[in-house]
Formats: structure tokens, C-alpha cells, sequence
């Protein structure tokens, strides 16, 4: 492993742990967090004050983060308060990304803040983020009815491509179901939709009709960030049987003199609001690097969710929260802070500047010139979950999947690179897939 690599998901935050050595009960926190938030006091007082105590540090903070009052500056009123998510109903400004979760603590602090909205999937940590979830409504039952519970089918039991069926998908759901340890599921994705065949198929939709009369699944969406996107959305808008649309949306990815030639929502996002579809934005950090460690945080993440949150189209960021620290800064981003674009666009000049050639965009454009089926954004979006998110275990063992269908890069070693200048971004391929490999694989 890196020197200086973070285990974040194993870390707590400063404020956690100086919670934990003063014993203070965690309703303190929130009562703390809660109130800061939602009447306008600066939330993160007791956080700033613990964290001056500690001269130690920790990567998932931002001491010495200039634009923190970005989140903080303004009071709010409307603090969480919901926002509509077409039929599905009232939704939090923020939904929690559980796919890094590994503590519960946090999840239960986020509820209780007023965090309604749980986005899960049965691979987050192989079925353990969504164990971890039913524990929470195994011993919360009364609040399962005030709370979103978002879950996924596994592309392999969805994607006729790969083999995906009727019977796979029912039996997905179930399988879910029993892990989350509730009835069913507010919303039912299937996931990283980059192609209209699998917004068309008519096994998804029976099944997922199937489910709905049995009452284990309510609304059906789909989440995409990769391939055809656009003609994705179209499809999905215009067959009508779609509540919900998770999409990469971010301002790096929006202002992206490229990513502009191949995906601009805002009609779309119109049409979808005419059609009663709810969105909700994923990937706000724009699948992006390291900011601790490079120095270009600054007040970006929080920058990052405000900004897409003054579009009143979309209902709901999610974002991945794995500790006290993150869920206090996203949360009072989404009360209501400035999307500094001064922030943001710094950001996004040092990722295409600095970091171009690995720095994948998911057009899927290198894939059909790849002679082994290499997965070759997948392997770069796990590389950079790797790389800079201290998403290790998790991008470990998403490549170690790939290994089964063998589409690893080991083949790029030996191969003769045809995808060589094929990116329209100009990332450099086969090493930085070699890289990834190297990283990855044990
Ligand atoms: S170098 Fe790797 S990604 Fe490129 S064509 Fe060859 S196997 Fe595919
Ligand atoms: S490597 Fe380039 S061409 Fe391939 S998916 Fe990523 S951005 Fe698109």
C-alpha cells in the first residue's frame, strides 16, 4: 500500500473519536448537529473545537480548509427540509451514499439529522452496507416508513447481455429484502445503465411488476454514468416507466469542454420534471482525486453540493458518507451554501491539467477497439477509488469480479495496444490500466 495511504473507511474523525473519549452519548452530536444545521448556528462548532485540539490530524478533515464557511455562512430555515422526488415524495437535499459505510454510528446520526433518503446496493462491501442497514431498521422499525430505502440489481442478474433474467432479478430483490431486513424498498435501481437495451427490457419490467404486486418494491429508477447516456435518459423519460434517474451530474462533468459535446441535461431535466421523474445527482465529487492530499479541497466538496443543488430540477445529491466529519460537511452544504465556482473550477483545471491522462470520463468511446473486452472505465473508476478516495478494499474487490469474466487488464500487457490515441480525452490507456492492474490485483 501507498505510504501515507488512508484507510478512511476504517478511520474515525476527530470529532468521533474526542466523542468517543469524553463518552459523550452520540444524541449529543446530533442534538449539536442537528441545531447548528437547521437553526443556522455554525454547525460545525464542536467539531472545530475538537479539531483544534487535535494536533494529529486526519485526512477526511479539512484543517486549515479556507472555504469551510462556504456550508456554514448562511442560516437556514429550510436546513434538510425535504425537497419532492417526483411520485416517490419527500426527499432530504442529501441522500446517503452507503457504499462506504462501515460504521453505524454514522448512519443512525445521519437519520437522526434528518437524512431520509439510504442509497444501497447487494455489492456495497458484498451485502454487508446493506446488512448494516437492515440492522439499523431491525431495531428502528417505527422510522421505516418515513425513510427511502434505495437498493440495486446486480447488472449480471438484469442485463440480458450477461445472462440476466426474470427469475435472477426476483430472486435479487428477495435476497436484498432479507439483508435489509424490511418488507421493501422504495426504490428499485438498476444500475449503470449505458445502454437503451437494458431501459427497454421487457424482463426488467415484468419483473419489477411482479415485485411491485407483491409489495416488495415501489418505484422503479435507473442509475447511469457511463455510455449512451443521453439517449439512456431519453428512453427512460419517454417510456414513462421510470420514477427515479440517478445521474452523474457534477460541475466538473457539466463544464467539461468535452464532456459538452456528448451530454448537456437541461432539456432533459425539463422533460423529466413535466413527467413527474424524480433526479437525483450522484458522483458530486466528480469520481475526482485526492483533494486532501493534493491540496485542492478547499472547500470543494461542500462547494460541489451546493452548486448542484442550486438546480432546483435535481432533488437530492448523493454522496458517499463514511464518518461524522463528511456527514456534518455534506449536511450543511445542503442546507444551503454557495457553490463557489471560484473552488470548483480551480478543481477542475488541476484534473484536466494534472491529471488528464488517467482521469476517465466513462464515454465508453475506447471500448469497442479493445481486442479482450478489457473493462476499461470500470477499471479506471476503480483505480480511482483506489487512488483517491481510500476506497481500497472496495475497488480490490470490484476488480477481483472482473477476474470471473476476465475482463482485467492483464491482458494489456502483452497486447499490441490498437487503443492507443483512441481516447477523445487523451488518457493514456494501456498504462494507466497497467497501473490499475498493478494496484489492484494480489
Ligand atoms: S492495451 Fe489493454 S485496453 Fe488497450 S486494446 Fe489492448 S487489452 Fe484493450
Ligand atoms: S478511457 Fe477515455 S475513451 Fe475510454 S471510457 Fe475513459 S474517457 Fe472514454
Amino acid at each position: 500500500m501507498e505510504e501515507g495511504k488512508v484507510q478512511n473507511e476504517d478511520k474515525k474523525s476527530n470529532l468521533e473519536e474526542e466523542l468517543t473519549k469524553k463518552e459523550l452519548p452520540r444524541r449529543d452530536f446530533i442534538k449539536k448537529a442537528s441545531l447548528a444545521t437547521i437553526g443556522g448556528i455554525l454547525p460545525f462548532i464542536a467539531a472545530n473545537t475538537l479539531r483544534a485540539q487535535d494536533d494529529e490530524g486526519d485526512d477526511d478533515d479539512d484543517e486549515g480548509d479556507d472555504d469551510d464557511d462556504s456550508s456554514n455562512d448562511e442560516s437556514s430555515s429550510a436546513g434538510l427540509a425535504p425537497r419532492k422526488l417526483g411520485k416517490v415524495g419527500e426527499i432530504s437535499a442529501l441522500t446517503f451514499g452507503a457504499h462506504l459505510i462501515t460504521d453505524k454510528k454514522v448512519l443512525e446520526a445521519a437519520i437522526d439529522m434528518g437524512i431520509n433518503c439510504i442509497d444501497t446496493a447487494p455489492k456495497y462491501y458484498a451485502g454487508q452496507s446493506e446488512e448494516l442497514i437492515g440492522e439499523y431498521l431491525k431495531k428502528n422499525k417505527s422510522s421505516r416508513e418515513n425513510l427511502i430505502i434505495s437498493t440495486k440489481l446486480p447488472i449480471e442478474d438484469e442485463d440480458p447481455t450477461y445472462g440476466g433474467t426474470e427469475e435472477k432479478m426476483l430472486a435479487s430483490i428477495e435476497k436484498s429484502l432479507k439483508r435489509l431486513q424490511t418488507d421493501y424498498v422504495d426504490i428499485l435501481y438498476i444500475h449503470g445503465v449505458g445502454g437503451i437495451h437494458r431501459v427497454t427490457n421487457p424482463m426488467l419490467h415484468s419483473a419489477f411488476e411482479k415485485a411491485k404486486e407483491k409489495g416488495m418494491v415501489k418505484h422503479l429508477g435507473l442509475t447511469s454514468y457511463n455510455g449512451d447516456m443521453k439517449e439512456v435518459v431519453k428512453k427512460a423519460i419517454d417510456g414513462g416507466k421510470f420514477d427515479v434517474l440517478m445521474l452523474y451530474y457534477n460541475y466538473v462533468r457539466q463544464n467539461d469542454r468535452y464532456e459538452s459535446r456528448f451530454f448537456q441535461y437541461s432539456d432533459l431535466f425539463d422533460k423529466a420534471k413535466e413527467k413527474n421523474i424524480g433526479i437525483i445527482a450522484s458522483e458530486p465529487f466528480a469520481g475526482g482525486f485526492d483533494v486532501t492530499k493534493r491540496d485542492l479541497d478547499k472547500g470543494f466538496r461542500e462547494a460541489s453540493i451546493s452548486w448542484i443543488l442550486e438546480n432546483d430540477k435535481i432533488s437530492s445529491v448523493r454522496a458517499p458518507i463514511r464518518n461524522f466529519s463528511e456527514l456534518e460537511r455534506y449536511a450543511g452544504a445542503a442546507k444551503g451554501g454557495s457553490g463557489n465556482t471560484s473552488v470548483l473550477s480551480s478543481y477542475q483545471k488541476a484534473v484536466s491539467e494534472q491529471w488528464g491522462h488517467s482521469y476517465c470520463r466513462a464515454c465508453d468511446v475506447c471500448l469497442p477497439v479493445c481486442i479482450f473486452n478489457v473493462a476499461i472505465p470500470d477499471i479506471l473508476r476503480y483505480r480511482a477509488q483506489y487512488e483517491n478516495f481510500g476506497m481500497e478494499k472496495k475497488a480490490i474487490l470490484s476488480y477481483k469480479v472482473l477476474l470471473e469474466k476476465k475482463n482485467q487488464a492483464v491482458y494489456c500487457a502483452t497486447c499490441s495496444e490498437p487503443c492507443r490515441h483512441v481516447c477523445p480525452f487523451g488518457v493514456d490507456i494501456k498504462p494507466s490500466l497497467l497501473q490499475a492492474h498493478k494496484l489492484l490485483s494480489f
